[in-house]
């Protein structure tokens, strides 16, 4: 059976051809995205996702499409019409389509997709085994707490972490390690978690969120710092999170092993504590 998109306000399957060549998110890049995971058709973080979309329209000049109450009512018809239970559903809100012209009218409609995908989601083999990643530099453009989808940078950083056979590219600039190209970093050291503060070259990730919290729940120290690359060769443990990858511990950083290339003991510690937080979502 078909996935399910919704496009500006009505039902359709993703084989439908629905946007116009110039509406703005293909001519531009000029929108923004959210991905959420949903287990049993429940979506997981939906608040938090809706949230951080509503402050990257914010800060593009895109007028917010719908409330909370209203995105997690379409949402759940979505979930609702799809005919599997657990995967993804992509979200996307561009500012619409008018002539291609860069000074963009005032008052525009915006354009609003989302659709369901069924996704294979770490087992536990994997999450024990974890993820190799290389550190690249960071080419991105300067509000990368923007979850636009201007994602050159990172679709190329990407295929470069593939073709040297590992999972994740880390973009470091100004000798500092920043985040993934789809996910946020953390490091263990001496029974510390450090991981980048929240500022302009991060996405505020919404499991880095609940890593940080349920770290500090269970009396783990947290540091929000910039980490310099230098300190990648004096690691205990280290690991990304993401929506799709959850806490995935990185056992390799640019061909040298990290912890024995063994997932470490906080990085489980607060994987079980996410999939207990998941099923109460
Ligand atoms: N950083 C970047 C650049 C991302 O693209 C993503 C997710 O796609 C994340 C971090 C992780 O964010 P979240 O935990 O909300 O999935």
């Amino acid at each position: 059976m078909s996935d399910v998109l919704y496009v500006n306000g009505r039902f359709t399957t993703t084989d439908e051809r629905v946007l116009g060549v110039e509406d703005r998110g293909f001519q531009f890049g000029d929108a923004v995205y959210e991905v959420f995971k949903f287990v049993g058709k429940r979506p997981i973080f939906l608040a938090e996702h809706h949230g951080r979309m509503e402050r990257g329209l914010g800060e593009i000049d895109i007028a917010s499409p719908w409330d909370l109450t209203r995105f997690a009512a379409v949402m759940r018809e979505l979930l609702e019409r799809t005919a599997f239970d657990d995967g993804i559903v992509y979200v996307q809100v561009t500012r619409g389509e008018a002539n291609r012209v860069h000074f963009y009218p005032e008052g525009m409609t915006p354009t609003v997709v989302a659709y369901s995908r069924s996704f294979l989601f770490p087992d536990a083999a994997a999450k024990e085994r974890g993820i190799a990643i290389i550190t690249t530099p960071d080419l991105r453009w300067k509000q990368c707490q923007v979850k636009s989808v201007n994602l050159l940078a990172n679709a190329l950083a990407k295929k470069k972490a593939q073709r040297a056979g590992a999972m994740e590219a880390v973009f470091v600039g100004d000798g500092i390690v920043r985040e993934g190209a789809s996910s946020n970093f953390f490091v263990v050291r001496g029974g510390r978690v450090i991981t980048h503060p929240l500022d302009e070259h991060i996405l505020p990730g919404v499991v880095r969120d609940q890593a940080i919290g349920l770290a500090l729940a269970a009396k783990i120290r947290v540091d929000e710092r910039p980490l310099r690359d230098d300190e990648l060769f004096d690691l205990d443990e280290a690991f990304i999170t993401s929506t799709t990858m959850g806490v995935m511990p990185v056992v390799e950083i640019d061909g040298r092993i990290i912890g024995n290339s063994r997932r470490g003991e906080i990085t489980t510690t607060l994987q079980a504590m996410l999939d207990e937080v998941e099923a109460r979502a």
